[in-house]
């Protein structure tokens, strides 16, 4: 796709991001099933909730702009994803298991951060308005979604994995 402007951009970020939330509404359950504690399967099982309305939420930008659903390949999310599947199969012990999901999780969100942070910076610039607060929606869920990550890894499970392996 050549991006002739701003908006070509916003529309290339808009379906990359469609992309690659549908490739997490497959890798999450996965990585509930690879989840070896109770709380983060719990945090896994509830952001696959929220990112199905990622998607959905996408698909209203798409049609309040009168843009087709088309999804742009994601490279980024799809190597995340195969990373995080290599780490868990090189993992021996249930808590270096647990630890390695949370950092590519992180990875994944913080890549999601920065992209819906471009979206909404670009919907501004060109006066997408109901964009905007569609958006701004779902950065809050991401950003919230890191937080109780970054809790679940302090609250003992890298802890956990420090200690076994001292
Ligand atoms: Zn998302
Ligand atoms: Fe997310």
């Amino acid at each position: 796709m050549r991006l002739k402007n701003l908006t070509d951009l916003f529309l290339y970020e808009l379906r990359t991001m469609h992309d690659a939330e549908n490739q997490l509404l497959k890798a999450l359950p996965q990585m509930t099933d690879a989840a070896r504690d109770a709380g983060l399967k719990k945090a896994f099982e509830t952001h696959l909730q929220e990112t199905a309305h990622h998607v959905s939420r996408i698909g209203e930008i798409f049609d309040i702009l009168g843009l087709d659903k088309k999804g742009e390949p994601c490279k980024a999310i799809a190597g995340l994803i195969a990373e995080s599947r290599e780490m868990i199969r090189d993992a021996g012990d249930d808590r270096a298991i647990n630890a390695a999901l949370i950092a590519s999780a992180q990875k994944i969100e913080h890549y999601e951060i920065a992209s819906y942070g471009t979206l909404i910076a670009l919907a501004r610039e060109l006066g997408y308005d109901n964009a905007v607060v569609i958006l701004k929606q779902t950065i809050e869920e991401e950003k919230t979604a890191d937080e109780k990550l970054t809790a679940l890894a302090e609250g003992g499970i890298n802890h956990e994995a420090l200690k076994k392996a001292a």
